[in-house]
């Protein structure tokens, strides 16, 4: 199979670069060739915890400090890693669309990194701290006063600015994505497992709008049925191909 250049669709090269509306949805398989796992692989477990234990409200309350350590874990991965080809294909699509929105579930910020504007962090962000008690934000780097969590100014613990399990979505920011993806003629849907809502829902918001729906996974997701295009491979291979074709 590998040994098979891969090329894309006729069709589909046709459909792309007809388009002026584009979207994309991404997930943490886009930043696994950054070199940081995802959530549901082998490498998603950290210590004998399950995430869902860790990146919830539950979780954080009953044992803030383990929480805090592990979210330092990551950052620490985190703060090494670099944007790859499929995170910088993405920043030219954004340039050849009229209108191209970004819409991710990952909150390490590589898409800023390689240089996309037009970015919807769905699930927040890591690159910033937030008081669990009174909202105020904090950079990432917060003076370390030996404390883990490290306290805000009211006295509440501070918290990665990321939505948890459990937690409700930015209502504005989840207004826009619905927006883009209703309104997209084309809807990429990249390197996530569709299986946490809201998001996995717009691709089929997109479709059902009349978007042309390529889903680009290592293998079948539940959204794959639904897909036009089911690119089965990397990101950065496919994402690739696709800008050198709209370039
Ligand atoms: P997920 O871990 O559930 O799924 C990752 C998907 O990517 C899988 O379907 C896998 O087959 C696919 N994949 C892996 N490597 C790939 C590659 N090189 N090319 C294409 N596809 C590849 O991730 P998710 O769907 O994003 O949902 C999990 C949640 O975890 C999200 O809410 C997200 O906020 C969070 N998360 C974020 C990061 C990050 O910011 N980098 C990392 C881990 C988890
Ligand atoms: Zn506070």
């Amino acid at each position: 199979m590998d040994m098979l250049v891969k090329s894309l669709p006729a069709e589909l090269v046709v459909r792309l670069k007809s388009a002026r509306r584009a979207a994309a949805l991404t997930g943490a398989g886009v930043s696994a060739e950054s070199g940081l796992p995802t959530f549901r692989g082998d490498e998603g477990l950290w210590k004998k915890y399950k995430a869902e234990d860790l990146a919830s409200v539950d979780g954080f309350l009953q044992k803030p400090d383990i929480v805090w350590e592990w979210y330092e874990y990551r950052r620490s991965i985190y703060a090494n890693a670099q944007p790859n080809l499929g995170h910088r294909a993405l920043a030219e699509l954004e340039k050849f669309y009229p209108e191209f929105t970004l819409v991710t579930q990952n909150t390490d910020g590589l898409h800023f990194a390689a240089g996309s504007e037009n970015i919807l962090e769905l699930h927040g962000s890591l690159r910033r701290n937030r008081c669990h008690s009174c909202g105020q934000l904090y950079p990432e780097k917060v003076p370390d006063e030996g404390r883990k969590p490290p306290r805000c100014g009211c006295g509440g613990m501070l918290r990665p600015d990321v939505v948890w399990f459990g937690e409700p979505l930015a209502p504005s920011i989840l207004d826009a994505a619905w927006r883009a993806a209703s309104q997209a003629e084309v809807f990429f849907s990249v390197g996530t497992s569709a299986l946490v809502q809201p998001a996995a829902s717009l691709p089929l918001a997109a479709k059902r709008n009349g978007a042309l729906l390529v889903e680009i996974n290592l293998e079948p997701t539940p959204l794959s049925f639904a897909a036009d295009f089911f690119l089965e491979g990397k990101a950065s291979e496919w994402l690739g191909l696709i800008k050198e074709e709209l370039q």
